[in-house]
């Protein structure tokens, strides 16, 4: 994980701080650090070839050792409009406000800066007309391809401030989720183009034209590898959806292909998001004219569904001829999306996007692209993402210039920030937003405010975790489904696959008997994702694959250090089976009942009895309620599908997010203050007249309805549905639930906390602070439990504490008084008496606003597996968005968005159809179709071919007269733990079996690795001597060999250089006749295309 702020760290000694000029490296603005990268990537290749993840850690030559300033904070507060029964208090005044909701920001004054750092960051975007440049049809009607290398200024467009090496992940996943959750078998799809009585496509382009010839292929095939995990797909499997699409069109050897190209376009676009991918762009990515049709289904795919093309971004008219209607007045339908949070603006901006890139579809239907209007409620955008400006105003700013300073009422943290999240590309890449990684190291105080023994604490989480491990068996079995995998070495390699099968996935699949050669099914079933150990960023449990609750529950405690009760034995165990079968069984009651039956096997003391309860308020923090309100099958739905990298915060307030998505690149049609109170829809979408009528009496047609109204609004039926909606809706409106966390906000005149830490947790005492019985920690665990240091997105003295479980609601009816005074008695106990007096405070009562009724959603007691699923259906022409529409990422602000790109999505297709499929989708080998193709389309270029044969020439030369290079010493080098590791395999292995518990199996690999980790970490000096001192021979061989390999090296160079200089003096390359007959119009159009660093068509299907 990360660490510090990407402006500058106030850091705290003596109470003072330290002033600006005495920091040794001055982190610089997003903007100079964005132009600082443009002109260092040309230095370092390294840096042009990085995925996203990798840009982090180099960047951290950026880290600021102390970027401290002088500030402290005036006590002057002015009354601040703040909103939507959000409180404020004001203890030095002792007056608390409450206001009607108000926040008319100007645009300019806080989002200009993000503009224009982000156009800042791409120098292109200097060039007024550099989009056009990219979009707009030569004279000769052929497209001006992007250069491949305008998009390698994603670097400089993503600022960063981190990395310090400890990059812990917030999990390690490259599964690839299913965020756009369409159900393949649901609906159709997709069509084929003569089902549409559509021609073949004809393209002007050539193959490979998107792929550089100035890496390696190999490195080629990793950025593209990089950038399907950072696109939320797995690179080596095919997406459900596109299986459902490709497996009537194309063989499993086939697959390998296509996912080079769909990973390929991916990296396109993850290089550089400020513009997006077009469609001749993607073909680019297809080595053979062969796969054009198949490139151009996955562009439209990828464009549909939002994996490209998706956030702040301008989208210019696609420079197709359209063919108008003559004379009068063309219809123009209505989109109406229901709220302006995440969703709503995310699924509207996605709305304005795809009208604009499938325009041509709507004037061919004879229709004008349609209109979008966004009605809101409240009088702000952003809904549960609300940045509430202070009043305070520090004397000495250290935000950048037009950086508000805010408290974050809602969403906070953007969770797992690389390889997947989208709101990475939206943040860094499009808005160039500064933020804050997040260091996720804690200190846990006690409730007497001394710091818990880390051992201590370590062990309270892994009983915690076992306990969480025990209750997984009861999750719900969830079907994996099919999966259709590549070839990973070839994939990994950026080849394609030579010999491509005669049988399409569907006649393998739908065969009597199938033999999948991918079928998941066929796999260890009993593997599943187990939770190791909690995020206390976020309160969510890291997983790894692992057999659920594989030991007893006194083997597990001895292995983690507990002391056994004496004369229980490893073999002894819980027996979970009767608590799991009562009616009202829920996770808190199952793990209540765990912890005590383990009072039988381990002697708990009350600071055990706390750590234990602080971690439970972590995931009632996570889940917005108590455990006793959680789904036993479901409550960790969306587990495994986090996404790697820090956990970060936005500077200057989360809310410019939304406010990018409501104005980058035009602002959006919102009506705010508009409170939906009737919804009438059609049912059969058979267009029949939709209205939507709203408080103050405007009435709204609309032809498509997208509600991204929250769960605990539609709780309370207070919103007419005409019809009303279906049991089947209402079923899951009822069972999922909808929870409260609350928040305390508290800006003080100077920090006494450590300015290094970004957390710290608080264990509470019960009532009775020596009780041993579990329900007595209920009420207290989650009051204060968890303190983020906000000072460096705020730019003020600021501390959050979060109100968890029961804590959160009984926040709702505490007054303000009672709250900050016991805030100030926990940060007493923990940093001394004297602790200020806050300035300034927030207290968030989230259940009392009318615009979501609660937090956010979380699996209820009855919850079924598919309540999410059916949540995101629509009803006719009524669609839902929202993130307790999101299964795969629900609660949370990226769930949210990628909601709100799902429902887009559907609304497009129910106005033009699914993809159109070609047919056959790749055009078979040898086939005249292709020759005819490659002879209009890939030319060999006589220039190019006599300076290939003769760099061969050269290097044959030049070989015959020195012989080969000297090769590299072999890396015999085996790390101490390697060896040990492969010598105590077996034993570890045995040491896995032991406390098995029935039925368990064999220990997997990852089970053994663990034991092995644990060993080696455990094992004394004079057992790892050996294995010490044999590596240290080896590294000492090795070193040697390298060094006579250096100089060996070197001269063999140096001499071939010299030779190679004389060589081309003595046997000049002269050009041919054929070469004057290259066109200069051939050779004009090559140059705008930028093509000189693209490979050109060799039209083989094996190398790039
Ligand atoms: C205290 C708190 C902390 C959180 N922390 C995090 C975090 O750290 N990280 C994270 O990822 N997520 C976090 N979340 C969750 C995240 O904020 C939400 O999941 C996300 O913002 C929800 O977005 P949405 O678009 O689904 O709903 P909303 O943001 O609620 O948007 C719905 C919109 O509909 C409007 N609306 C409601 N009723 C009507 C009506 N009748 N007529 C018109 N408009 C209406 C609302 O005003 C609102 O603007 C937190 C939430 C809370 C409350």
């Amino acid at each position: 994980m990360g660490n510090s702020s990407s402006i500058a760290d106030p850091t705290a000694a003596g109470g003072r701080y330290i002033s600006k000029q005495s920091a040794k490296v001055t982190r610089p603005k997003c903007s100079e650090m964005a132009a600082m990268m443009d002109t260092q990537m040309p230095l370092r290749d390294d840096l042009n070839l990085m995925g996203l993840q990798e840009l982090d850690s180099h960047l951290s030559i950026f880290e600021s050792s102390n970027g401290g300033r002088d500030s402290s904070t005036p006590g002057a507060m002015s009354n601040y409009p703040f909103g939507d029964s959000i409180t404020t208090d004001e203890q030095q005044r002792q007056t608390i406000v409450v206001e009607s909701p108000s926040e008319n920001i100007p645009y300019k004054s806080s989002f200009g800066p993000a503009i224009s750092r982000a156009r800042f960051a791409d120098p292109k975007f200097n060039s007024p007309n550099s989009a056009e440049r990219h979009r707009k049809p030569a004279s000769d009607g052929s497209l001006h391809l992007r250069p491949e290398s305008a998009r390698d200024s994603m670097a400089s467009s993503m600022t960063t401030d981190i990395d310090d090496g400890s990059s812990a992940l917030s999990s390690v996943s490259s599964k690839g989720t299913s965020p756009t959750g369409f159900d393949p078998s649901s609906r159709e799809t997709t069509r084929t183009a003569s089902q549409m009585g559509k021609r073949r496509e004809k393209y002007d382009i050539r193959p490979k034209v998107s792929i550089p010839t100035d890496i390696a292929p190999s490195e080629y095939a990793r950025q593209c590898i990089a950038a399907a995990e950072s696109s939320r797909l797995n690179p080596y499997s095919l997406h459900p959806e596109e299986h459902a699409m490709l497996r009537k069109h194309i063989t499993h050897q086939q697959v390998t292909t296509y996912l080079n190209i769909r990973n390929g376009i991916l990296r396109l676009w993850t290089r550089n998001p400020m513009i997006g991918v077009e469609r001749d762009e993607a073909i680019g990515c297809a080595k053979d004219s062969r796969w054009f049709d198949i490139a151009s289904v996955c562009h439209e795919w990828l464009v549909r569904r939002g994996y490209i093309n998706y956030g702040c971004l301008e989208h210019l008219a696609t420079g197709k001829e359209v063919k108008k209607q003559r004379g009068g007045k063309r219809k123009r339908k209505t989109v109406a999306v229901i709220g302006a949070g995440m969703s709503g603006l995310g699924c509207a901006r996605q709305l304005e996007a795809l009208f604009s890139q499938f325009e041509d579809r709507f004037y061919e239907m004879g229709e004008d692209p349609p209109r979008v209007v966004v009605l809101e409620g409240r009088d702000r955008v952003g809904g549960r993402v609300y940045s509430r400006a202070f009043k305070s105003k520090p004397k000495y700013p250290t935000l950048a210039y037009g950086n508000r300073h805010t408290a974050e009422m809602g969403g906070m943290i953007i969770t797992g920030f690389d390889r997947g999240n989208p709101l990475n590309i939206i943040v860094r890449g499009q808005l160039a937003l500064p933020y804050h990684a997040l260091k996720p190291d804690t200190t846990l105080y006690d409730a007497n405010g001394r710091p818990v023994d880390t051992n201590r604490d370590q062990y309270a989480e892994k009983l915690f975790n076992y306990i969480l491990d025990r209750v997984s068996e009861y999750k719900f079995k969830i079907p994996i489904p099919a999966a259709v995998d590549g070839d990973k070495d070839l994939l990994d390699a950026g080849r394609d696959v030579t010999s491509e099968g005669s049988k399409t996935i569907s006649e393998v699949e739908d065969a009597p008997t199938p033999a999948l050669p991918n079928d998941k099914a066929s796999r260890t079933p009993e593997v599943q994702m187990i939770p190791v150990s909690s995020d206390r960023l976020t309160g969510r449990a890291h997983l790894e694959p692992g057999i659920s609750g594989a030991h007893t529950a006194a083997y597990k405690a001895k292995e983690i250090g507990w002391l056994l009760r004496p004369g229980v034995g490893i073999e002894q165990d819980l027996d979970l089976e009767t608590a799991v079968r009562s009616r009202y069984a829920t996770l808190g009651s199952v793990f209540d009942e765990a912890i005590r039956q383990y009072t039988r096997i381990v002697d708990f003391t009350p600071l055990d009895l706390r750590l234990i309860n602080w971690h439970v308020a972590n995931l009632e923090y996570s889940n917005a309620t108590t455990c006793n309100k959680l789904s036993l099958g479901g409550w960790d739905l969306d587990a495994g599908n986090e996404w790697e990298g820090k956990h970060t915060m936005v500077t200057g307030g989360y809310q410019q997010v939304p406010r990018g998505l409501l104005n980058c690149p035009q602002p959006l049609n919102v009506r705010k203050n508009s409170n939906v109170t009737k919804i009438a829809y059609a049912p059969e979408n058979n267009g029949s007249p939709s209205r939507i009528e709203c408080e103050d009496g405007n009435v709204i047609d609309a032809d498509y309805i997208v509600s991204t109204i929250p769960l605990g609004v539609l709780k309370q039926h207070n919103i007419q549905f005409e019809p009303v909606l279906p049991d089947w809706k209402m079923g899951p409106i009822q069972r999922i639930g909808f929870g409260v966390l609350n928040k305390v906000v508290l800006v003080y005149e100077e920090a006494f906390w450590d300015q290094n830490r970004d957390i710290f947790g608080a264990l509470r005492n019960p009532a009775n602070r020596f009780s041993l019985s579990q329900t007595d920690y209920f009420t207290q665990r989650g009051r204060f439990f968890q303190w983020f240091n906000c000072t460096s997105t705020t730019g003020l003295p600021t501390l959050l504490a979060l109100m968890a479980g029961d804590a959160a609601f009984s926040t709702e009816s505490t007054p303000n008084d009672v709250l900050i005074s016991e805030a100030t008695k926990v940060l007493r106990t923990l940093f001394g008496p004297k602790v200020p007096n806050p300035v300034e405070s927030v207290v968030t009562r989230w259940s009392q606003d009318k615009f979501a009724h609660g937090s956010y959603s979380y699996t209820g007691p009855n919850f079924q597996p598919d309540d999410y699923e059916v949540m995101a259906k629509p009803i006719g022409n009524l669609f839902f968005a929202g993130e307790h529409t999101c299964g795969t990422h629900p609660a949370t602000v990226h769930g949210a968005y990628i909601s709100g790109l799902r429902a887009a999505s559907e609304v497009l297709e129910t106005m033009i159809g699914p993809i159109q499929i070609p047919e056959p989708l790749v055009l078979p080998k040898d086939s005249g179709l292709k020759r005819k193709s490659e002879t209009v389309q890939s030319p060999k270029d006589p220039k190019q071919a006599r300076l290939e044969a003769y760099e061969i020439e050269i290097w044959n030369a030049i070989y015959a007269k020195l012989g080969d290079r000297p090769w590299r010493p072999a890396n015999n080098y085996a790390n101490p733990y390697r060896m040990y590791s492969k010598d105590k395999w077996e034993e570890a292995k045995r040491k896995c079996e032991e406390g098995r518990r029935p039925g368990k199996g064999k220990p997997i690999p990852n089970e053994v690795k663990k034991m092995v980790t644990k060993m080696w970490k455990e094992a004394c000096e004079a057992e790892r001597k050996p294995y010490n001192e044999k590596a240290d021979v080896q590294k000492k061989a090795y070193a040697a060999a390298m060094a006579e390999y250096n100089v060996k090296a070197g001269q063999w160079d140096k001499d071939a250089l010299a030779f190679r200089a004389v060589y081309e003096k003595e046997h000049a390359s002269v050009p041919g006749p054929e070469e004057l007959l290259d066109s200069p119009s051939r050779r004009d159009r090559r140059a705008k295309r930028g093509v000189s660093g693209y490979a050109e068509d060799s039209g083989s299907d094996l190398d790039i």
